[in-house]
């Protein structure tokens, strides 16, 4: 069976604390592969590699970081197909969605192609007789990042490159449920010129995870995933002196008013919904649907439901693939079965007559769901969408403020007036308007409110390079060989 190990210091290392996780097929159900689990001792390993290589790659000079990057950007896209097979045969999603996220990923390390010019301090001649003031941004040492199993290559890419850009050296612990796209990662980025030690991959589980936590010499950590440890990871990591940011779960709303071209809306809803199996953060989960047109959207999403192709990623033409583990699967089917006893109404149930292999579940279509139910208030993260019959606009907007979570939402509308109040009065940080997954490009920042972020910096574009950089003002005065004056008061220009 295929053994995945550590990548410290430029090449492949084996673990050799005797732990280790299984990696599945999830199309199959079959073993495909085991992890390395790291222990306290090969982190710290990782971690003073990566502390060793910081002073020379910090002062390597920009054009070089960014030739770098850019020589990276040619190694993905030449490799995308390489990747996205990757992806599919660890996390089970199709080719297509693969290439998606690897594309989504791409754009992150094209953002920081341009260093240079992101790195640009502020420069004020004169602030007082004779004295300059200006601010640089210096990165903060080794840094760490904790992804998820459902974008293995595309979460990674939100934080090194711009960490790495930033002149930082990165420490990556991925998912253990598919951990083979960091490697490849890992070999393209030598590949490209980075020198050994400044990117490494550690393997595992919580062990690796609190040690990274409690490192004194890892500066910062970037962390997505689930709510409960996101907020566990911003809680211990801050507690240890670290820069956090964590983002977390979701719950994405959808809000079509009467006005909507209700055909364009259950397009968007059912791709948005089913998408993944519904594994993305950014997946609407919930429709809320205004009175007078949900009967038709509801038939109207129930028609587009039998078209959707569910199976292997191996298989052209399949749109939808299994889910990451049987346990996940099991917990995904458990809302679906549980939500007519909840007094729910299920439209589609997509738990029976499933292929007799593999961790698959077609889509479900819930209706007549309220706050209160399980498959309302929970995450779910599978392929399974509720509907939630509202009174209208403000109705609707109550519903998505009172949520917990606000990572992303939609409003389906062809009044300008309707949506620019929503864009205005929802408590949400991601916002679509007739777009369902609105995933902000490279050069804006990704990040939700309330429980789906910890910490105050949402993740790449320009508040990427806030977060993997510390500032510093330098105010200078030269001797000016004409004045020579000796004075105890305050520093003040006034
Ligand atoms: P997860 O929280 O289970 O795991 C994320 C990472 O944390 C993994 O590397 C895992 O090994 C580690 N981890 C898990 N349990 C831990 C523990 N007890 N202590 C320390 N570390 C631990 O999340 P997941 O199941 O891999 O991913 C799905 C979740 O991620 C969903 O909730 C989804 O909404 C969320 N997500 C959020 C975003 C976002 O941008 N907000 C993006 C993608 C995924």
């Amino acid at each position: 069976m295929n053994r995945i190990s550590h990548w410290i210091d430029g090449k492949v290392v084996l673990g050799e604390s005797g732990r280790s996780g299984v990696v599945f097929d999830p199309a199959t159900g079959q073993h495909q592969a085991s992890v390395d689990f790291a222990s306290i001792a090969e982190v710290d390993h990782a971690v003073a590699v990566a502390k060793a290589a910081f002073p020379a790659w910090r002062a390597t000079n920009l054009s070089r970081r960014a030739e770098v990057m850019f020589r990276m950007r040619e190694l993905v896209d030449a490799n995308r197909k390489e990747i996205a097979t990757l992806l599919t045969k660890e996390h089970g999603k199709v080719l297509g969605d693969a290439l998606g996220e690897v594309a989504r990923g791409l754009e992150n390390i094209e953002f920081a192609c341009g260093i240079p010019n992101l790195l640009k301090g502020g420069y004020s001649e004169q602030a007082s007789s004779g004295v300059d003031v200006y601010s640089i941004k210096q990165p903060l040492g080794v840094v760490a990042g904790i992804t998820p199993f459902n974008f293995p290559a595309m979460v990674p890419m939100w934080m090194f490159a711009n960490a790495l850009a930033c002149g930082n050296t990165f420490v990556l612990k991925p998912s253990e449920k598919d951990p083979s796209a960091s490697m490849f990662i890992a070999e393209l980025l030598k590949q490209a010129g980075l020198p050994d030690g400044t990117f490494n991959v550690v393997h595992g589980d919580k062990t690796a995870v609190d040690r990274l936590l409690e490192h004194p010499d890892i500066q910062a950590i970037s962390f997505v995933g689930s709510t409960p440890i996101a907020k566990y990871i911003y809680e211990t990591g801050t507690k240890n002196g670290k820069r956090v940011q964590a983002l977390g779960g979701a719950k994405n709303h959808m809000l079509v008013l009467p006005d909507a071209d209700l055909d364009m809306a259950a397009d968007a809803v059912v791709s948005a919904a089913y998408g993944s199996a519904g594994e993305r953060c950014m997946a609407i989960s919930v429709v809320l649907a205004s009175e007078a047109i949900a009967d038709d959207l509801v038939g109207k999403i129930k028609d587009r439901i039998p078209g959707i192709k569910v199976g292997p990623a191996s298989e052209d033409g399949n749109e939808m693939g299994p889910l990451i583990t049987a346990e996940h699967r099991d917990k995904v089917k458990g809302y679906v079965e549980a939500a007519a006893g909840e007094g729910a109404t299920v439209v589609v149930d997509g738990t029976t007559d499933l292929p007799s292999e593999g961790f698959f579940l077609k889509p479900s279509l819930i209706d007549h769901a309220k706050p209160g139910m399980k498959c309302y208030d929970d995450e779910i993260f599978g392929p399974v969408l509720t509907v939630t019959r509202v009174h209208g606009y403000d109705d609707g907007l109550a519903l998505i403020n009172a949520n917990q979570f606000g990572n992303g939402t939609a409003i389906f509308t062809r009044d300008g007036g309707a949506a620019r109040q929503f864009e205005f009065d929802v408590q949400v940080g991601m916002v679509g308007i007739n777009v369902p997954i609105p995933v902000p490009v490279s050069y804006y920042s990704f990040g939700g409110w309330k429980a789906s972020l910890f910490g105050d910096t949402h993740m790449y574009g320009p508040e990427g390079i806030n977060f993997y950089t510390r500032s510093k003002v330098v105010t200078s005065r030269w001797p000016d060989p004409r004045t020579s004056t000796i004075d105890l008061g305050f520093p003040q220009n006034r």
